[in-house]
């Protein structure tokens, strides 16, 4: 950006709620400058794929592998990403194992139900196929926010981890809660809140409240341990009846794993994802893996052994509920220190804070779909309605 131009739109965070709302912005007719401002090394946040410089053939969908739309109407953005290739129907068999070992039919958990979709060649391309339809839309990734300063005559200022300037622009929308939350200072020694210092010279009652029940959003944890399968070892996994394994509650007690993701790699290695249970999550808290975007941008510290120590309980856990080898593999640990909000969430009345000029979306806003991807979408879509208002009476 020109120095001292001044955007008309930043939004913070690349998952799918911040590229779901510059993508339905577009779409509604918005022709203004948005700015993507993103930690993490490329778009997708939550329903990201790691994949490898050194290895090409690697991607592992690491946090969210597919996805669910329970509503009677699907999310607006589903169509233009179907008919773009960037999305497919997920067409995988999801099993459920129990206490004993058993393997059966799934269980209702919230994420399997309705219609599965997931990004074709990788969870990433759903958020690669937003910004495409976010036509001219700027995305700057590995750009941490860390202070949010509101601008004397409305707008704001947005400040980098080293006190850098890095945008100014009229209108804001936080896609994440990490400046929202108390979990920020806690993890990285922040002094404040940052949402909650600015809030405090903004002195907007609606802001005040949508700050209060941003910070008091819970949220469950989730450790999970990537591997990748050699061919020599893969074989067993690919040739499981299911690609997705849920845990019951006493198969989550007994091994502390929630759900395992088997995903084929086209050489013939399997990745396989063991999402730990909340109760392991909690337990390992603080245990970062080393390639995490909290260890690796935000500065978390890093414990290389008590890391190992909790892919070994990890790793184990699998070998004992499925019996299948896991001999040679890659491993990784991926901690996901707010993996699943909690509700009630934000209000979605709260969502749109005019008088301050700044918004909220993603999958912590109330509504259908909270908590899920669904949700991240379905929230930007009524942000971007809302917020079209604005913004065209205001820059036009
Ligand atoms: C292990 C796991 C499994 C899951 N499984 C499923 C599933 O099966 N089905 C389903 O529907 N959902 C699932 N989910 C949930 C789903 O991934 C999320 O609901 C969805 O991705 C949320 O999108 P979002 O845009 O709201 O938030 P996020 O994806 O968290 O996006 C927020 C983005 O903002 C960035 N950011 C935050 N703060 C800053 C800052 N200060 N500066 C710059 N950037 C910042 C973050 O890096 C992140 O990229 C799963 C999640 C996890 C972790």
């Amino acid at each position: 950006m020109a120095e001292g131009a001044v955007a008309e739109l930043a939004v913070i965070g690349a998952g799918v709620g911040g590229c779901a709302l510059a993508a339905q912005l577009r779409r509604l007719g918005w022709s203004g400058s948005v700015h993507l401002l993103e930690a993490g090394r490329g778009p997708g946040g939550r329903a990201a794929t790691r994949r490898s410089r050194r290895d090409a053939g690697l991607h592992i969908n690491h946090g969210a592998p597919l996805f669910n739309c329970t509503g009677s109407t699907p999310p607006a953005l589903l169509q233009p990403l179907r008919e773009g290739g960037w999305l497919e129907p997920w067409s995988g068999t999801i099993c459920c194992l129990d206490g004993e070992g058993r393997i059966g039919s799934a269980i209702g958990d919230g994420f399997s139900d309705g219609s599965l979709y997931r990004g074709h060649g990788g969870m990433e391309q759903l958020c690669c196929g937003l910004l495409q339809i976010a036509t001219e839309a700027t995305l700057h990734s590995g750009a941490l926010v860390r202070q949010l300063q509101p601008l004397p005559g409305g707008g704001w200022r947005l400040l980098g981890n080293n006190d850098e300037l890095l945008l100014e622009c009229h209108w804001l929308v936080l896609s994440g809660t990490l400046l929202a939350h108390p979990r920020g200072p806690a993890l990285f020694g922040w002094p404040e809140v940052p949402l909650q210092a600015a809030a405090a010279q903004a002195s907007d009652p609606q802001l005040q409240r949508a700050c209060a029940a941003l910070a008091a959003i819970d949220s469950q944890a989730s450790s999970n341990l990537l591997l990748t399968l050699p061919a020599e070892s893969a074989g067993p996994w690919r040739a499981q009846p299911f690609q997705l394994l849920q845990c019951n509650p006493a198969a989550q007690a007994r091994w502390g794993l929630r759900r395992v993701s088997i995903q084929p790699l086209e050489d013939g290695r399997c990745a396989v994802v063991a999402e730990s249970s909340t109760s392991f999550a909690a337990e390992a808290q603080g245990i970062y893996g080393s390639r995490s975007s909290a260890a690796q941008l935000l500065g978390a510290h890093a414990n290389p052994q008590a890391e190992d120590a909790a892919m070994d309980t990890l790793e184990q856990a699998l070998q004992a509920a499925l019996g299948l080898p896991t001999a040679g593999a890659d491993r990784q640990l991926m901690r996901w220190g707010a993996a699943f909000p909690q509700p009630p969430g934000l209000p979605p009345e709260l969502s749109l804070c005019a008088a301050s000029q700044i918004g909220f979306c993603g999958d912590a806003i109330a509504g259908p779909g909270f908590g899920r991807v669904e949700g991240a979408l379905r929230s930007a879509e009524a942000l971007a309605g809302q917020l079209l208002l604005h913004l065209g009476s205001e820059l036009s």
